[in-house]
């Protein structure tokens, strides 16, 4: 399997990333709770490698409590500021911004013993398609506050955005792709709807999230779809039951399997499978 992602674009992508890194003192890195691994973007590894990270584990609410402290504690480990986050829960948007404030007053006690004036501190957000960048700038910037002005960008005037007068954000997130050599990785995008449902056929996906459950969530499994025999591996079996169950039939009552596909999608991605994270430690 080859998923190809347009290079010219991806190139494009990199170098406005790139551009926009010059201007910032801390990079939040945006990843799925459910995917930790799966939704970094390998490309920047290297090119953000000397500045100061902040990893955000976005839609926790959404991935496997113990799971998602496991690759907290990993990225910790790897000397990076590291906090998983629902959008939806103000306490985990105030704790980014006490966080941020944290490694601010880091980088100016640094900066005050090289001699240099204390400022604010600026951060840039980048992460995957999907991942919540927009989401997370609208929440982190309240209405009341206008934008800070224009500081002169690389190619164009950058627009920052002040927040709770603790930071200055970039009010343009960099988007990344996602890159990913290994098959079980473009499943696990394409499982939590990262990539296009036309790149990877969705009968394939729905198998691997039956797979994945049956391995580390049966009884979630069961309990959505109680016909299910997980005795059996025959996924056409696995179908067959799901497609009587949810009534996915074709005329004279034939299964209609694409229809079981996009059942299985659907349910995991609207949370009716329980909280799964994909990249297991
Ligand atoms: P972007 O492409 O990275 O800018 O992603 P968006 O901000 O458009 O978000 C993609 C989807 O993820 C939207 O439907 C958001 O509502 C949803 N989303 C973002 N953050 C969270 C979160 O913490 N929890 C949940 N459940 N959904 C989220």
């Amino acid at each position: 399997m080859t998923i190809q992602w347009f290079p010219g674009h991806m190139a494009k992508a990199k170098r406005e990333v790139e551009e926009q890194l010059s201007l910032v003192d801390l990079v939040i890195e945006l990843v799925d709770a459910r995917a930790p691994y799966s939704s970094q973007n390998p490309m920047m590894q290297d090119v953000t490698s000397d500045k100061q990270k902040l990893i955000i584990l976005m839609k926790r609410d959404m991935a496997e409590e113990r799971v998602t402290q496991q690759w907290l504690d990993y990225f910790r480990e790897q000397g990076k500021y590291a906090l998983a986050v629902d959008v939806n829960q103000k306490d985990d948007i105030k704790q980014i911004v006490k966080q941020t404030k944290q490694i601010s007053e880091h980088i100016n006690e640094r900066r005050k013993e090289k001699g240099i004036n204390p400022r604010s501190l600026r951060a840039m957000i980048i992460g995957i398609p999907n991942v919540g960048k927009s989401t997370l700038i609208n929440r982190l910037a309240s209405k009341k506050q206008a934008q800070t002005g224009d500081k002169p960008g690389v190619t164009k005037k950058q627009q920052w955005i002040k927040i709770q007068g603790e930071f200055e954000l970039l009010d343009t997130p960099g988007i990344l792709w996602p890159k990913f050599e290994e098959e079980e990785v473009g499943y696990r995008l394409a499982a939590i709807g990262t990539i296009k449902d036309q790149i990877l056929h969705l009968d394939d996906i729905a198998i691997y999230i039956l797979n994945t459950m049956k391995q580390y969530y049966p009884d979630a499994l069961v309990k959505r779809y109680s016909t299910l025999n997980l005795e059996s591996d025959d996924v056409v079996e696995w179908f067959d039951a799901i497609g009587k169950q949810r009534g996915c039939l074709m005329s004279g009552g034939v299964i209609d399997y694409d229809q079981v596909a996009d059942v299985i999608i659907r349910d995991l991605r609207q949370g009716h499978l329980g909280r799964v994270t994909f990249d297991q430690m």
